[in-house]
């Protein structure tokens, strides 16, 4: 496999495991794999040798060889002196963690969760997943939920991520999967929509397809409250006020319609429900929709005639539009216009949503929902449960129904009839959940907490025994990528001695729960039971092997036989739903669930930053991204801080009805005066996520990260002189 540059924001050499930068040095042996982070999953090289471990990007459909700068120094977690290599146990409330072997740890999770469930019933134990967590990880965790403990309980970290999107893609495709085409199609669309996603800082090597598109002479449009290095890239900026683009896409289809721009054709060939969009659509006209948006209505135009008139366009959501108290109808407002202007359904058009984390899209389709079994079915389908019950060897009356999703689950822990013990495996909700200073609170009213994983995380420091677990490149296993592209990642080291795969982990405890029948064997035979379970359901595997993965790199799936060739591209004969048409849905608008006010004034907005992934635990841990980006920051307009006598770098109080953050200032033009932003990557008091709502959406259950009404104020004293005599 040639070697080749990262591109993108940053080009690397390799690096080491201490993470300095090496060249020269000639590996033994070098594994093509794949990144351990976002749904990008660009494809590495993993190279050990005599000067340790090097990374290298390698030709992949998604980076063409090019890496961020999280991915080629992923190879210093490996021999990080923090990483867990022993099981750790607190023998009372009031101890310390201290190293445990592993029978110890094991013998008392399964004595603790055994126990809470004869108190308090078989739902009282929680699991809660990651959304990094591999295919076979994710459906060993749902299955183990339901049937070694046979509790509802059980939902994952990718709620956070696009649970919004997928909710809108089932009612108006009658599937969800992040993409409906490969990411190298962009290319080819005349003109690309980018709602709230920065692609440029979050995943890099993909700026490549953009820029390719715009080279053919494409047009790029960013919706977005801050002129991000996305928007700065693109030919129109939408600056969006924060919470608002469900009437932004209910008044971009106003004016379409009012320019004759709607697809007649298309919607009598395609689609059904317009004349009920259509009535909704009406009231939006366009100074409303300033009004309400910030946008100014000649901005607008110019996006719908550039949506309306190419021979293709692609609308893309990230977590803009779907991580708020209405997500599931903004994002259906987004379809609703694609699919009026007709660019859904053929090739270098749709609608489609970039996911997150680097196996959101597969947790959810082999079961680590809450209402979902594997091959994305629905856990209240009588058919879907007697098929994944006999596969599973038990009565389909004994499968749980669908429990609690996450934000709900995590706001119950340690009440009387909520989950009483957890199990959480890849995830720090610690951090990364909303209202997160409540959510600590209720992880430590526990009677019991176990976390596995590589470091000591913020909620591992919360639990009683912890259980270190084995990293990307140390286990083979499969991910669902950001294309619903079903990848291998490949083991090209060896774990440390002491660490375990969560899948040993898993076998080991049902073995000691008495259920020891459905769990044997590793990653592969895991693999292939999956395959059977998804068999005839949505998200069907049972054609795609790891021999398939590994000689076309990368499969698509529904692949429902080992001829099929796979899916690349969804709905160009047909849309999912049941009559084959693409479903509109009438959505209003309505404001978020906080808007700001006298004590609270400034909208605040979170996301995150180039050099760092989800909650930190690993990239804060990475040398060369801590001191890059080493503490909390929030970003401020200059007119804003002026107005409290702040400047660069001050220490600031940012504050919302949930609590305050103690992070430094950050000074850019780049955001609206009216807005702050805030990445989430932090914990302690410096955490974002202790000032984000949890106000749910109805559907998806996805709590408001997006928006919600802040207050900043002086962190100095040096500031609040300055302001006193301003
Ligand atoms: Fe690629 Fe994402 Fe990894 Fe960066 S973090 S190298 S964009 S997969």
């Amino acid at each position: 496999m040639g070697r080749v540059k990262a591109v993108g924001a940053i080009e690397r050499p390799v690096a080491s495991p201490a993470g300095r930068p090496r060249s020269g040095a000639h590996p033994a042996r070098a594994t093509a794999t794949h990144c351990p982070y976002c749904s990008l999953q660009c494809g590495m090289d993993v190279a050990v040798g005599d000067a340790g471990v090097e990374i290298s990007g390698r030709p992949f459909p998604t980076n063409n060889g090019g890496l961020c700068v999280k991915g080629w120094t992923a190879g210093e977690l490996l021999a990080h002196p923090e990483r867990l290599t022993t099981p750790l146990m607190r023998p009372t409330a009031h101890d310390e963690l201290r190293p445990c072997s592993w029978d110890d740890a094991l013998d008392r999770v399964a004595a603790e969760l055994v126990r809470c469930q004869e108190r308090h019933g078989r739902d009282a134990v929680g699991v809660f997943g990651g959304g990094g967590l591999t295919n076979e990880k994710a459906y060993l965790l749902g299955k183990f939920a339901r049937v070694a403990l046979g509790t509802a309980n059980v939902d994952y970290n990718g709620r956070f991520c696009m649970s919004s999107a997928a909710a809108a893609s089932v009612r108006a495709f009658g599937m969800d999967r992040g993409m409906p085409f490969p990411l190298p199609d962009i290319a080819g669309a005349d003109t690309i929509l980018l709602v709230g996603t920065n692609v440029a800082e979050t995943m890099p090597p993909a700026m490549q397809h953009f820029a390719e598109q715009r080279r053919r002479g494409g047009m790029l449009v960013v919706v977005d409250p801050r002129r991000t290095p996305t928007a700065d890239a693109a030919s129109l900026h939408l600056q969006i006020r924060p919470g608002s683009d469900l009437a932004l896409a209910n008044g971009m289809l106003h004016i379409a319609m009012k320019e004759g721009l709607v697809d007649t054709a298309f919607l009598a060939a395609r689609t059904s429900g317009f004349a009920d969009v259509r009535r909704v659509v009406e009231s939006y006209w366009p100074d409303r929709v300033e009004r309400l948006t910030g946008v100014p209505v000649a901005q607008v135009q110019a996006a719908v005639r550039a949506l309306a008139r190419p021979a293709s366009a692609v609308i893309l959501s990230g977590r803009g539009p779907e991580q708020q108290s209405k997500g599931t109808d903004t994002t259906l407002a987004w379809i609703n216009l694609a699919l009026a202007l007709g660019q859904a359904g053929r090739p270098f058009a749709g609608f489609g949503t970039l996911t997150g984390q680097g196996n959101g899209q597969g947790g959810r389709e082999h079961g680590l929902k809450a209402d979902q079994l594997p091959g994305y079915r629905r856990i209240d389908d009588p058919a879907a449960r007697a098929h994944v019950a006999a596969l599973w060897g038990v009565r389909a009356a004994d499968l749980p129904g669908p429990g609690r999703s996450a934000y709900e689950l995590l706001d119950t822990l340690g009440h009387a009839g909520g989950v009483r013990a957890l199990l959480v495996m890849g995830s720090n909700p610690a951090v990364s959940a909303p209202s997160a200073g409540h959510v600590r609170q209720r992880l430590g009213a526990l009677d019991f907490l176990c976390v596995s994983d590589f470091f000591v995380s913020e909620t591992a420091r919360l639990a009683h025994v912890v259980l270190p677990s084995t990293q990307w490149a140390e286990e083979d296993g499969t991910v669902t990528n950001i294309e619903g592209r079903v990848i291998l990642r490949t083991a090209a080291v060896s774990p440390p001695a002491g660490v375990r795969t969560d899948i040993a982990t898993l076998n080991d405890l049902a073995e000691r729960l008495g259920c020891s029948a459905g769990f044997v064997g590793g990653a592969r035979e895991v693999f292939d039971e999956l395959r059977r379970a998804s068999a005839g359901g949505v998200a069907d595997y049972a054609g795609i092997t790891w021999e398939r993965i590994q000689a076309e790199d990368g499969v698509f799936w529904p692949c429902p036989t080992q001829s099929h060739p796979g899916t690349p591209r969804l709905f160009l004969d047909r849309i999912a739903t049941v009559d084959g048409r693409a479903r509109f849905c009438p959505v209003t608008y309505r404001p978020p669930a906080e808007e700001p006010d006298d004590d609270f004034p400034l909208w605040l907005t979170t996301g995150r930053s180039m050099r760092h992934y989800q909650s930190g635990t690993q990239t804060r841990r990475v040398s060369a991204l801590a001191e890059a980006e080493p503490s909390a920051y929030v970003e401020v307009h200059p007119q804003t801080a002026r107005s409290l006598g702040g400047a660069e770098a001050q220490p600031v109080r940012l504050t919302t009805r949930r609590g305050t953050a103690l992070v430094s200032a950050r000074l850019t033009e780049a955001i609206r005066p009216d807005t702050l932003f805030a990445p989430f990557h932090w914990g302690g008091d410096a955490s974002a996520n202790l000032l984000t709502n949890p106000a749910l959406d109805p559907t998806s259950k996805m709590p408001e990260f997006k928006v919600c009404a802040a207050r900043l104020e002086p962190g100095s004293a040096a500031w609040a002189f300055a302001r006193s005599c301003s």
